[in-house]
C-alpha cells in the first residue's frame, strides 16, 4: 500500500514512535516504517534519563558538550519526558517517577539500578537492604532465581507458587485470566508473610498488567513491585505494546516489517523510499523524513573492519579512531569508544556534512549519544524523538 505523508519516520523504536506521536499530535500525517521491534522490548521498562547524580535533568549539564542532550535542552528533555508519561497513561500504563529525581529500583539479581521513571508496577520497587522483603517465585521460572536477591538482604525470604507453565511470557498470559489470578491471590493471601513488601518477578500480565497488579495489590492489602526479569522482558513488551497502540489510536500509519530497499532524491531532498516486500513495492513519499534505526543492535549502524556506515541514506558517520581503539580491555567497563559513533546532526538534528534538507536524526543513532555509558537510553531516545519532530514538523 503506497503512500504520500507530511512526514515519513524510519525505524519504530522509542525514538521513532515519540517523534510520530508528537507529529500526530499537531494533526501531521505521519507513516512510520520499521523492519522489526526495537530494543525497548529486551529493556527493563523503565527510563533511564541520566544515571549520574540525584537529579537527572540536572546532570545534564555535566555531559560532554557534543552530547546529543545539549541540542535538545534541559526544558524541553523535561517536557519530552512528560509528554512520554501523558501517552502512557492514556494507554492505561502510567507511569511513576519525577523528572527531578533519580531512584534505584531492585534488579533480579539483587542489585540495584538507577533510573528516573517506572511503570506503576514498579512504584515500590526501591532497593533497600535493610528492610524485610519477601520475594515469589514461579516454579522452574527460567532466569529468576530468588536466592540472589535474598542474599544481598539482611531479612528477606521467598516463596514459590506453580504457574504450570515456566516462560515469563507464558506465565504473564495466565496471569490475565481470571481464575488463575484469583487462585494466586488466594495463595498469596494463605502464607502469612511477615509486614514488608512482596517483589514478583514482571509477570503480572502482558497488556493487562495495571488491572493485574491492582488486582494482586488489593487482593494481599499489600504493597508489591515487580522486578524487571531477563529479556523477554514483559514491562519493556508493554511499553512498545503502548506506545504503538498510542501510534494507531492517533491515526498514524505503519509498515511493520518491512526495511527499506531504496531511496529517491531530487536536488536536495528525498522524495520516497521504497519498501522491500516479497509482492509489488510501495513506495511511501514524504514532505519530510526523520531517521531513526537505532544503533549497531537494531542495524541503523553496521561496522566492518575499520569503517561504521549508516544503513538506510549511507550517510557520513562519525567514527571514533580505528578499529584497535573501539573498545576497553575490560568488556563490562563503561565508556567503549564505540558507542560514540554515529551520525552528527546541527541544532534542526539536520545530519552534517549532507546536501539533504527535509532529513532529520534521532535516537541512539545519534553520535556520541553513549547511551550505556551515560545509561540515558530510553530518556534520550524520548527527548531527541520529540526534539526531531518539532524540527521538522515547522517545515510540512
Ligand atoms: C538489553 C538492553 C537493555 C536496555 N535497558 C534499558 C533500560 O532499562 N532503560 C533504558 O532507559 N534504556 C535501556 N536500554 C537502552 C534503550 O532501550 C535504547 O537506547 C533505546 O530504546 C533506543 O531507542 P531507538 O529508538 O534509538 O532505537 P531502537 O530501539 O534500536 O529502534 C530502531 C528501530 O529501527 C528499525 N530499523 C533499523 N533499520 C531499519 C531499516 N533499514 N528500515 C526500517 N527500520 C529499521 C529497527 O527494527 C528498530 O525497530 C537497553 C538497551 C539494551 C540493548
Amino acid at each position: 500500500m503506497s503512500g504520500s505523508y507530511d512526514v515519513v519516520i524510519i525505524g519504530g523504536g522509542i525514538s521513532g514512535m515519540m517523534a510520530a506521536v508528537a507529529l500526530a499530535e499537531k494533526g501531521r500525517k505521519v507513516a512510520v516504517i520499521s523492519k522489526g521491534d526495537p530494543v525497548c522490548c529486551f529493556s527493563t521498562g523503565c527510563i533511564d534519563v541520566l544515571a549520574d547524580g540525584d537529579d537527572p535533568l540536572n546532570g545534564l549539564g555535566s555531559l560532554p558538550d557534543n552530547h546529543p542532550y545539549h541540542l535538545v535542552g534541559e526544558d524541553a528533555v523535561a517536557k519530552a519526558l512528560e509528554l512520554f508519561r501523558d501517552i502512557m497513561s492514556e494507554e492505561g500504563m502510567p507511569y511513576v517517577g519525577d523528572v527531578h529525581v533519580n531512584r534505584r529500583v531492585l534488579t533480579s539479581l539483587g542489585r540495584s539500578k538507577v533510573t528516573c521513571l517506572v511503570p506503576e508496577t514498579m512504584e515500590f520497587a526501591d532497593f533497600d537492604p535493610d528492610e524485610y522483603i519477601h520475594v515469589i517465585s514461579f516454579y522452574k521460572m527460567k532466569d529468576f532465581y530468588p536466592q540472589y536477591i535474598t542474599s544481598r538482604y539482611t531479612n528477606a525470604d521467598y516463596s514459590i507458587f506453580d504457574p504450570g507453565v515456566i516462560t515469563t511470557a507464558g506465565i504473564a498470559e495466565k496471569f490475565e485470566n481470571r481464575p488463575f489470578l484469583e487462585k494466586f491471590i488466594f495463595w498469596l493471601r494463605d502464607l502469612d508473610i511477615p509486614e514488608g513488601r512482596i517483589a514478583v518477578p514482571a509477570v503480572l500480565g502482558r497488556s493487562l498488567a495495571g488491572d493485574v497488579y491492582h488486582q494482586v495489590s488489593a487482593g494481599c492489602g499489600r504493597k508489591i513491585f515487580e522486578i524487571p526479569t531477563m529479556p523477554p522482558s514483559m514491562p519493556g513488551l508493554r511499553l512498545f505494546g503502548g506506545l504503538k497502540k498510542a501510534l494507531l489510536r492517533k491515526g498514524v500509519n505503519l509498515y511493520w516489517g518491512r526495511g527499506i530497499y531504496s531511496v529517491e532524491k531530487l536536488g536536495n531532498r528525498i522524495e520516497a523510499v521504497t519498501l522491500a516486500s516479497a509482492g509489488r513495492t510501495t513506495r511511501v513519499e514524504g514532505k519530510a523524513f526523520i531517521l531513526a534505526t537505532g544503533s549497531f543492535v537494531s542495524g541503523g549502524l553496521q561496522a566492518f573492519m575499520d569503517t561504521v556506515t549508516e544503513t538506510v541514506f549511507d550517510l557520513p558517520t562519525y567514527l571514533p579512531g580505528s578499529r584497535g581503539t573501539w573498545f576497553n580491555d575490560d568488556f563490562f567497563a563503561p565508556g567503549h569508544e564505540i558507542e560514540k559513533a554515529g551520525i552528527r546532526v546541527d541544532s534542526s538534528f539536520r545530519p552534517v556534512e549532507t546536501e539533504i534538507d527535509n532529513l532529520h536524526v534521532c535516537g541512539s543513532i545519534l553520535a556520541f549519544s553513549e547511551v550505556m555509558k551515560h545509561r540515558c537510553g530510553n530518556g534520550m531516545a524520548i527527548a531527541t524523538g520529540v526534539a526531531a519532530a518539532q524540527a521538522c514538523g515547522g517545515l510540512v
